[in-house]
């Protein structure tokens, strides 16, 4: 019977004007209509509203979409409205809550779209005893998980008003969860393994380059010099966005700053100038890009270590949506790490081993000689090619030194020394260079004085940085170097430690502290 079983690529040209589904958007739709719980893994721009907006016009009922943020709520339903979907949200910013709550018993909406706090209110449990509910979205649903990065407790109350309506089909959407985030979804909000559909994660325009800082806003203005183009230069501070951007736009560039502490006004501006312009570039904290639609952002260029690889990927996905190539660059420093483990310090006990891992995966990323894209892939669950041959490291393969001895002798020094000293310092003894500290300190009379050649003195500082970025060592609060919770095994040479050859030049600027 044609009228039982609506026809979605009918539904998906006549009410949104495409010709054909994206990606896995028919798998996941397919799962819904057969009233089966799932969680759709899909990258940001794959498509993830529609997944539940097919099924909400082609099932009966009103689709409950639980979504964190009022601002996306009234996004998603400003473009709803534009395809004639009946969309709703019932929101402390919304002043016809009540009729809302009408419209909704009466079977008059498509989409009702509600904050997770207000969903589990018994209030609106009882509202939703009198209606048809046709399937509960659960959008950023990594929320509900204390391994995902934006964990949020109202998400935990969600569970309850689920399994208060078994028959209805679950849909959790997220763009940014890992293995384990991944599992602790599915388990807290009640969706069986095999519900679980990732999609492609691989953006094979964006070609990635991680490099070591030496001097970040020169490094950055000369890669502008040879990028065309419209992007964006994410900077860790407001005040580093307002100072980058002044420079930039010294060297002729058309150049803006953005962060959360402009007013409205202004913020506004500047992005529509952004959106309008094809050789801007932008300097933002990462307050900027969400739900900017511009796809012919060329670049997207980080000045400091993004706060894990989800981020990284999502804020360089920003890049190259029109599928034109485009290149996606990240500066880091070992104080990036050194300040990241000490934050470390004030995250709470149950997610301190989530954050640890989040830092390590980091970690791996910035320092290998293997593919990034094949990391980033594999990080997110694929099982991509070893090589990508779009990526710094595959057009240009480093080279790799064996330092696991090296890395012994210098956490030994580090050890014997007190564990306060810097690099500097360190680095003296370790070599056999006497100065009034070292006699005064008796550091000339340690095992340790004098163990490292010449040769390898120029590996010490990159080592010093690659075992702070594995948490081998760590920083003290006066800028000293002291074993980190991952030294045990190197000390005792169960473990190697493979480094990246250092650029000649990085070997020769002996004061060059990375940053
Ligand atoms: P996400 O929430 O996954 O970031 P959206 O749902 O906002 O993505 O969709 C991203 C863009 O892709 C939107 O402009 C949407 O209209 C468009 N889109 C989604 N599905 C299709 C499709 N099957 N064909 C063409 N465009 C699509
Ligand atoms: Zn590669």
């Amino acid at each position: 019977h044609a009228a039982a079983s609506p026809d979605l690529h009918e539904i998906l040209r006549r009410t949104f004007g495409y010709a054909g589904f994206r990606g896995q958007q028919e798998a996941v739709i397919g799962r819904v209509m057969r009233g089966e719980h799932t969680l759709a893994l899909m990258p940001t721009g794959a498509g993830k509203s529609l997944c539940y907006q097919i099924p909400a016009l082609a099932r009966a009922g009103t689709a409950i979409v639980i979504s964190p943020l009022i601002a996306l709520m009234h996004d998603q339903i400003r473009s709803a409205h534009a395809a004639g979907i009946r969309a709703a949200s019932m929101t402390s910013a919304d002043a016809d809550n009540a009729a809302t709550a009408g419209a909704l018993r009466s079977g008059e909406l498509d989409l009702l779209y509600v904050a997770p706090e207000r969903a589990s209110t018994e209030g609106f449990q009882n509202l939703l005893e009198r209606t048809r509910i046709a399937l509960f979205a659960i959008d950023e649903a990594h929320c509900v998980s204390e391994w995902g990065h934006d964990f949020r407790p109202d998400y935990r109350a969600l569970r309850p008003v689920l399994d208060r309506f078994p028959d209805v089909p679950r849909l959790a959407l997220t763009a940014t969860a890992d293995q384990a985030t991944r599992a602790d979804v599915l388990r807290q909000l009640g969706i069986p393994g095999d519900g679980l559909i990732v999609a492609g994660f691989d953006r094979p325009n964006i070609r990635y380059a991680i490099t070591l800082r030496n001097n970040g806003s020169r490094q950055i203005a000369d890669l502008l010099q040879r990028l065309p183009g419209a992007g964006i230069v994410y900077a860790p501070s407001r005040k580093q966005t307002e100072d980058l951007a002044a420079q930039i736009a010294r060297t002729g560039r058309e150049a803006g700053f953005y962060h959360a502490g402009l007013d409205p006004q202004r913020r506004a501006a500047v992005q529509a100038q952004f959106v309008a312009s094809e050789n801007m570039v932008m300097v933002a904290t990462i307050a900027f890009g969400m739900g900017i639609d511009k796809p012919d952002v060329r670049f997207v260029i980080h000045a400091g270590l993004p706060k894990s690889i989800e981020a990284y990927y999502q804020e360089t996905g920003r890049a190259g949506r029109d599928g034109d190539p485009a290149e996606a660059h990240l500066f880091w420093g070992a104080s990036d790490f050194s300040l990241a483990r000490q934050r470390l310090g004030d995250v709470e006990p149950e997610r301190l081993a989530g954050e640890q891992t989040r830092l390590n995966s980091l970690a791996a990323l910035v320092e290998t000689a293997d593919c990034r894209r094949a990391i980033l892939l594999r990080h997110f669950g694929e099982d991509p090619p070893a090589t990508c041959g779009n990526c710094d490291n595959c057009l240009d393969p480093p080279k790799i030194v064996e330092a696991g001895e090296l890395a012994r002798k210098l956490l030994s020094a580090v050890y014997r020394t007190g564990q306060s000293y810097g690099i500097g310092h360190v680095e003296k003894v370790l070599t056999g260079q006497s100065d009034e500290r070292i006699t005064a300190r008796g550091h000339d009379a340690l095992s340790v004085f004098g163990i490292v050649d010449t040769a390898e003195a120029a590996l010490l500082r990159p080592l010093a940085r690659t075992l702070l970025a594995r948490g081998m060592l760590a920083a003290t609060e006066h800028g000293g170097l002291m074993l980190g919770p991952e030294a045990r095994p190197v000390l005792k040479g169960e473990q190697t430690v493979a480094l990246v050859e250092p650029p000649p030049r990085a070997r020769r600027t002996r004061r060059s502290r990375g940053d």
